[in-house]
């Protein structure tokens, strides 16, 4: 975001001190004595719900009980060998609406076992002291290209070298771990640790990096078939869908993930431009992680506007109340018709909205206005338009997104793909690690057949 000398929109609102306090670890790892404590609150269920909830399948009871006897790295390799991503997911999982969510603690106590913070425990040392738990497979001679170093992209590159075959993994940014490193709130994951997890994926060996390499831009998809025995698309969504209003391009009006990932790089966050006045228009998480950011930097006065009820938000109830905990205001039941300017944008004009007697979203007619200084668009991301331009042949889509089968097999010969850019996927982290395993396994399949064909 450019800086601005209006004084509505300035750097440096709070102190260094309150910064760092707003940003510090929003989960603190549990001390030995309270992870044991935790730990023995699990019943160890037989056919874990907890387990059915997580879309990697950890074997939570199992995982826990190591705890219990002290066997920390054992523990970690139970969580990982599912979750390649298992000390990421710690951090930022919505557990609430996973795992926690399925325990039987609930019903007994009203609160479950708190596998988020114990998966954290057992996993933080195996990264702190990059204990090398897997080993590359017997080099098969193949070779994948993998478009997309996200949570999908290494994923998939992890698994595969576990099975024995080459990756060559072509990323756009110039950092690996895709929104784990330029999306994700920072309070949730401290410490640089987004590239401490990649280091420790690629120590597997076998995975070639390109950063900066841009499909659609330095390369088609036709360049890989040639070259690769398989190809994977993990290159997530790369577009921000736009609010649809006249004079969206005007000083003030920005796109909450571009922002997000300033502050994640940045390395004073007090140096961002913030404004008194914020509007947010979404529902997501990541509305609800603008809102509290910008909240947390110092922002007077911030706004989350959404065109439906709590109970339709895209954020859980958890993380609706973690933004209003933060001083965040969200006003549910409203659209935006008008961004109100001056030489830049200066407001928001809403229409209340309702649903119609077809349940269908409706303007009630009745209006109002919030004063913003900054308006951010958190209302969705699409494919990049760059990246499906370059792909020839008829790669199926719904929704915008791509169609895959339960193996994450596309439309296309040879080509699997995972993450955010596939339809049906709920956009988070863990099931982004879920496809890349997923596609790994059937790509193995597919490659031993074409050897034992060939
Ligand atoms: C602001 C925000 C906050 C979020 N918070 C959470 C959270 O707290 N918890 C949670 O579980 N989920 C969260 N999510 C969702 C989660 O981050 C994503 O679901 C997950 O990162 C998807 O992984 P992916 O690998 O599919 O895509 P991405 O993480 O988007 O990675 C895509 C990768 O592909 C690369 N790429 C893109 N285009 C190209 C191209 N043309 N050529 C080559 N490479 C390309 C990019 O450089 C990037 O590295 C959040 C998302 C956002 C936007
Ligand atoms: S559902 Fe809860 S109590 Fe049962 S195994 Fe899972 S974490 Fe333990």
């Amino acid at each position: 975001m450019p800086k601005d000398n209006n004084a509505a929109v300035r750097s440096h609102r709070l102190s260094d001190e309150e910064i760092a306090r707003n940003f510090s670890d929003m989960h603190p790892p549990l001390p030995r004595s309270e992870a044991l404590i935790e730990a023995d609150r699990c019943y160890f269920c037989f056919d874990a719900p907890c387990t059915t909830a997580c879309p990697t399948g950890i074997d939570i009871p199992g995982f826990i009980q190591k705890i219990r006897s002290d066997n920390i790295v054992g523990s970690a390799h139970t969580i990982l060998r599912e979750n390649i991503m298992g000390g990421m997911c710690a951090r930022v999982c919505p557990t609430e609406v996973l795992c926690e969510e399925a325990c039987v603690r609930n019903t007994h106590e009203d609160k479950p076992v708190n596998i988020g913070l114990l998966q954290r425990y057992a996993t933080d040392p195996v990264f702190e002291d990059n204990v090398g738990l897997f080993e590359r497979g017997t080099d098969s001679g193949k070779r994948v290209a993998v478009i997309g170093g996200g949570p999908a992209g290494l994923s998939c590159a992890h698994r595969l070298s576990m099975l024995g075959h080459s990756s060559v993994v072509f990323n756009r940014d110039e950092k690996l771990g895709g929104l784990n490193e330029y999306g994700i709130a920072a309070y949730k994951t401290v410490n640089d640790f987004a590239q401490r997890e990649v280091e420790y994926i690629l120590s597997i060996g076998g995975i070639e990096v390109r950063n900066k390499a841009v499909l659609g831009e330095n390369f088609t998809l036709a360049d890989l078939q040639d070259e690769y025995d398989a190809v994977f698309l993990g290159f997530g969504l790369g577009s921000v869908n736009d609010l649809d209003l006249a004079n969206e391009n005007i000083s003030g009006v920005l796109n909450a993930v571009d922002y997000i990932a300033e502050l994640r790089q940045a390395d004073d966050k007090g140096d961002l431009p913030v404004g008194d006045h914020i509007v947010v228009i979404g529902g997501g998480m990541t509305a609800i992680d603008i809102a509290a950011q910008t909240k947390r930097l110092g922002a007077e006065h911030v706004d989350i506007v959404y065109r439906r009820g709590p109970d339709e938000m895209g954020a859980s109830r958890y993380e609706q109340e973690f933004a209003q905990t933060s001083g965040v205001k969200i006003r549910h039941w409203a659209k935006p018709v008008k961004l109100l300017i001056s030489d830049k944008v200066a407001g928001v004009e809403f229409e209340r909205t309702t649903l119609d007697k077809d349940g269908k979203l409706t303007g009630t007619g009745e209006h109002y206005s919030l004063n913003a200084d900054v308006v951010f668009k958190a209302i969705g991301q699409s494919l990049s338009e760059e990246a499906l331009g370059s792909i020839t042949g008829t790669l199926e889509l719904q929704h915008g997104k791509i169609v895959t089968d339960d193996g994450r097999k596309t439309s296309l010969p040879g080509i699997w793909a995972g993450g955010d850019c596939v339809y049906g996927n709920d956009d988070l982290t863990v099931s982004a690690v879920q496809d890349g395993k997923i596609a790994a396994i059937a790509i193995d399949q597919y490659l031993r057949e074409e050897s034992n064909n060939g």
